[in-house]
């Protein structure tokens, strides 16, 4: 792999596809995928893994919003797109791209119901979201005759699918509670398809759902953090390759004697002499100030270097003491050998969060090997 030299974020397509072939291999043939690709693809760059994935003829994809859809389009994405959690402001623009939005409330039904009539929209393929434990999205099951309803006075749209999402899928512990959330979305939605009188796709899994519940698998599955290269055990680790390795250069290196301080408040004072070096990435970048004072740590040819002090907009220092390192030297912060997850863990959140946070500002450069 070639050195960089300013701050990276390298994403490996051969990983990619090896994550996607290793969760279709644990469907059956028949079942649909969804890959999410919502947050910039989590972190990484939503168009190049939308585009490698459609090569890969994946089934469908998923965004949260609107116009993440419409940036997909604007791409050249023509695979279906689900829009997780459109908002009443922009439906239009779902129309104008051929995005499909999830309905979770009756208040979106009929917004959206009313945008598509007034295009003279037929079938529109729209996706039912029923609330089974997270209580986050979707409509109540008490809700199901009035939705039923509400469909089957238009034939402006059409259900496409009817889904749900689980609150625990990774936690094993929670195992009675999620097979109570499958139990009741399969009594949903085997309702909702009987009422409504035509087939529909059934789909409640994401990541930790298709490795944990193969039962609960339906008609599609959807999947983000497994595509991006992470499971939610160490044993499941090992069988995805994280796609994403954020890197970056030394810019300079200082000596300071004992007892001086290294950058803001004086957040680092070095109790018998340091070799410091700064790395050009803050937390405008994505490394956020809970990695200071050495709770983040960097890689340095093979050795670590914790962080010292506090973490600037734009920088951080790091120490490299014990470690032989020049100026333009690279600098790993997380990927396939020196996992997120476990940088994430030190700092006490999830790898979703530290790498859906790599900012914009970051240069990506794609490995198609
Ligand atoms: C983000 C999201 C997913 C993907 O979950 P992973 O744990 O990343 O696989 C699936 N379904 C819904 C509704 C989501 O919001």
């Amino acid at each position: 792999m070639p050195k960089v030299t300013e701050t990276t974020l390298e994403i490996n397509l051969a990983a990619l596809k090896h994550n996607f072939e290793f969760l279709k291999s644990k469907l059956q043939n028949n079942t649909l995928f969804l890959a999410v690709v919502k947050a910039f693809a989590y972190g990484s760059d939503a168009v190049v893994v939308a585009k490698c994935l459609q090569k890969l003829e994946v089934d469908y994809f998923a965004v949260a919003y609107i116009n993440e859809g419409v940036a997909l389009r604007k791409a050249g994405i023509t695979t279906p797109i689900l829009v997780l959690h459109p908002q009443v402001s922009n439906l239009n623009l779902a129309i104008e791209h051929c995005l499909e939005p999830s309905l979770y409330t009756l208040k979106i039904l009929q917004a959206f119901e009313r945008v598509a009539h007034q295009r003279n929209q037929k079938n529109y393929p729209v996706h039912i979201k029923f609330n089974t434990g997270l209580n986050r999205l979707g409509f109540e099951a008490n809700e199901l005759d009035l939705v039923v309803e509400e469909l089957s006075k238009t034939s402006t749209l059409k259900v496409k699918s009817v889904f749900s999402h689980l609150a625990a899928s990774e936690d094993l512990e929670e195992k009675a509670f999620t097979l109570g959330q499958i139990n009741l979305y399969k009594s949903l939605s085997t309702s909702f398809i009987e009422k409504l009188g035509c087939p529909v796709i059934r789909h409640l899994c994401n990541t930790s759902g298709v490795l944990n519940y193969p039962e609960a698998h339906f008609d599609m599955v959807r999947c983000g953090i497994g595509l991006y290269g992470y499971g939610n055990t160490d044993k499941e680790a090992q069988n995805f390759q994280p796609i994403a390795t954020l890197k970056s250069v030394i810019s300079q290196i200082h000596l300071v004697t004992k007892g001086k301080s290294v950058g803001y408040n004086r957040g680092f004072i070095s109790p018998e002499g340091s070799k410091i070096a700064t790395i050009p990435i803050g937390h405008a970048d994505g490394i956020g100030r809970h990695f200071g004072h050495g709770v983040g740590i960097v890689e340095i040819g093979s050795k670590k270097a914790p962080i010292v002090g506090n973490v600037c907009m734009d920088m951080i220092m790091v120490d490299v003491s014990d470690i032989e390192c020049n100026e333009g030297d690279e600098v790993v912060f997380f990927g396939p050998e020196f996992s997120a997850e476990t940088s994430a863990a030190a700092a006490n959140t999830i790898s979703y969060e530290l790498i859906t946070g790599i900012s914009q500002r970051v240069k990506r450069e794609v490995l198609d090997v």
